[in-house]
């Protein structure tokens, strides 16, 4: 079998476990969530294994990225949403539970109780400039 042996997604790839297929092209497979946070949460994920984000071929993250404003349409539109969030995990400390790069869809209708919750922090003196700094520098090491 194709893909990584232990990785639930490369299974439903290929078939050997099922899934609620919505849509498939060369590059990609989306399917429903097994545990949405409301009906029509969909995972797109790349037909080929990458474990996170930070492994994912440029060119590749585009032909995902071309299939979002598609997909995005139709989650809402059959679900009646008037929005959606774009989730993307990278890495157990950020709630990446399955280690194959994923795209959750997530549709959202006022008073859905999915709540959303961000801590915001500040910047102190001078911080911004030094974090810029180094993420121009790790930029330009790419
Ligand atoms: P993440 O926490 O970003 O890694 O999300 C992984 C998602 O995969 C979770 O929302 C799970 O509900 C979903 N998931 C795990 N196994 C399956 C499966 N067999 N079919 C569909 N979705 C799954």
């Amino acid at each position: 079998m194709p893909g990584h042996p232990n990785c639930v997604f490369c299974k439903i790839i290929v078939g050997a476990i099922p899934a609620h297929v919505i849509y498939r092209d060369d590059k990609s497979l989306a399917f429903l969530d097994i545990q949405p946070l409301a009906p029509g949460h969909v995972l797109l994920v790349p037909l080929e294994h990458f474990g996170d984000i930070r492994q994912l071929p440029a060119g590749l993250a585009g032909s995902l990225m071309s299939v979002i404003p598609r997909l995005a349409a139709a989650v809402c539109n059959s679900t009646g949403a008037t929005g959606l969030n774009l989730l993307q995990n990278n890495g157990p400390v950020a709630g990446q539970v399955v280690p194959h790069v994923h795209f959750h869809l997530i549709p959202r209708s006022a008073n859905d109780g999915l709540g959303f919750r961000w801590n915001p922090r500040s910047y102190q003196a001078g911080e911004a400039e030094r974090v810029a700094t180094a993420l121009r520098a790790e930029l330009d090491a790419r």
